[in-house]
């Protein structure tokens, strides 16, 4: 069975803004602070290491072995490896947990990666005798009412992905709705924490303060 956990601001040594628990190296918090939160974490679940990705909105899946200290350019990581955490670092897009018997997955989603079938990549890589027992598990991310994009971007996603609709009058995108729409053709079973970061300040958000942390999504065999 996969142990799964989604951190949120409190718990962690960062100052400032990045208060508290901020695992993102790349926000311009204090470097070795963020590498304190890292090892907390790890500690907290047990793990004596965790991997991060170096996450570019894109489609990039890795294939992990060990926590060795190396971070993927990668918006997935999977591993088959017990004891092996992933880590998926999130402030407002959805952090995407998967499992099966034999692997589990990190998966970065927001809206670039969503259009460009990350979820249906990395199901992919799941055996496929498996796939009909595979758990989902997307943690606290920004809500459909807090994502309005501008018009020509709605209608973009939509084009691809109708379950991201909401209206033209406000033209937000239900990007949980998507993804669940994936993963249910798929015959992935989803739980969703209905936890909307923009709105819930003990969660880092992009869309409410751009120079913020970042929380996790973690997962481990
Ligand atoms: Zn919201």
């Amino acid at each position: 069975m996969a142990r799964t956990l989604f951190t949120g601001r409190a718990g962690g040594l960062s100052v400032g803004v990045f208060e508290s628990f901020n695992l993102g190296l790349h926000v311009h918090d204090d470097a070795e602070t963020v590498m304190a939160n890292r090892k907390l974490l790890a500690k907290l679940f047990s793990l004596e290491g965790l991997v991060f990705m170096n996450q570019t909105h894109g489609t990039e899946i890795a294939e992990v072995h060990s926590a060795d200290g190396v971070i993927p350019d990668a918006d997935a990581i999977f591993t088959r490896t017990k004891g092996v955490g992933l880590a998926v670092l999130v402030a407002d897009c959805l952090p995407l947990l998967l499992a099966s018997s034999s692997m589990v997955a990190a998966v970065h989603v927001g809206r670039r990666g969503l259009l460009a079938g990350i979820i249906q990549k990395v199901i992919a890589k799941f055996p496929e005798d498996e796939r009909d027992q595979m758990t989902a598990e997307i943690g606290p991310a920004i809500c459909t009412s807090c994502y309005e994009v501008d018009l020509a971007t709605y209608e973009e996603a939509i084009a691809v992905l109708p379950e991201l609709a909401t209206n033209t009058d406000l033209h937000q995108l239900n990007l949980v709705a998507g993804a669940e729409a994936i993963l249910q053709r798929s015959g992935v079973s989803v739980v969703v924490q209905r936890i909307c970061t923009q709105e819930n300040d003990k969660y880092y958000s992009f869309r409410r303060s751009q120079t913020t942390g970042r929380q996790a999504g973690v997962i481990a065999l």
